[in-house]
């Protein structure tokens, strides 16, 4: 009796340690990454998409990729090539193609007839992503008290309404610099931040799953732009939602 109580109790403590085990592999795993990738509401949280990235693939996937533009402000022309091409590609396979396009409020206040002709494109289903008014990527934007991050993020939004632009969930950082208070204040405020890890002018290599940032504002070098737009003419895989 003693010695079947005794086994009882061992097999007990190995259900139980085999269910921690378990439990603790799914919150650091793939599957882990993979699941908030799908709501794509933390999938930044611990600004590392290149493990997210890498967690995807060993779920043996074809990921495709993930184009964002960013257009901080600028005094050039808006990057027409660079959206044309993408027309082009959508086009040629009869179907929109997702774009995130992070606008800031000072390139839109002096772009109204790029921004047009942007909406215009008749294959991108772009989704406008929030990039702050001022853009203050100077002067320790993190931690400057002077600089309002709220305001910067309320302020950009209804600027973004006033020209008739569905803000969407998404916000990206000025330089995707960000320190956890500031996604926390993100958090509150409701929005999601949209990192990338292939950061073109940086020289990051795009890779399957990989969200990409180009600038769309005509301050890209050209190699770079010229480079995408031969990547994406050859592009055989998605270029997919988050
Ligand atoms: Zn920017």
């Amino acid at each position: 009796m003693k010695k079947s109580f005794f086994f009882l109790i061992l097999s007990l403590l190995v259900f139980l340690l085999l269910f921690v085990f378990l439990e603790s592999l799914r919150l650091r795993g793939p599957e882990y990454h993979y699941r908030i990738n799908d709501s794509g509401s933390r999938l930044h949280r611990d600004n590392n998409p290149e493990i997210a990235s890498k967690a995807l693939r060993l779920k043996g996937e074809k990921l495709g990729i993930v184009i964002t533009i960013d257009l901080c402000p600028s005094s050039k022309p808006y990057e027409k090539k660079l959206f044309d091409a993408l027309d082009a590609w959508g086009m040629k396979k009869g179907k929109s193609i997702p774009v995130y396009v992070c606008v800031a409020g000072k390139w839109i206040g002096k772009h109204p007839a790029d921004l047009a002709a942007i909406k215009a494109y008749k294959h991108l289903k772009i989704v406008w992503v929030n990039h702050s008014y001022t853009h203050p990527v100077e002067n320790g934007f993190l931690d400057n008290p002077k600089i309002n991050f709220t305001s910067e993020v309320y302020v950009n939004y209804e600027y973004m309404q006033s020209y008739d632009l569905q803000p969407s969930k998404y916000f990206r950082f000025p330089g995707l610099v960000h320190n956890p208070e500031r996604l926390v204040q993100l958090q509150k405020m409701g929005f999601v931040n949209l990192d990338a890890d292939a950061w073109l002018g940086k020289g990051q290599p795009i890779k399957d799953g990989s969200i990409i940032l180009i600038h769309g504002n005509g301050n890209e070098s050209p190699l770079v732009v010229k480079e995408f737009i031969r990547f994406v003419k050859g592009y055989k895989g998605e270029i997919r939602s988050l």
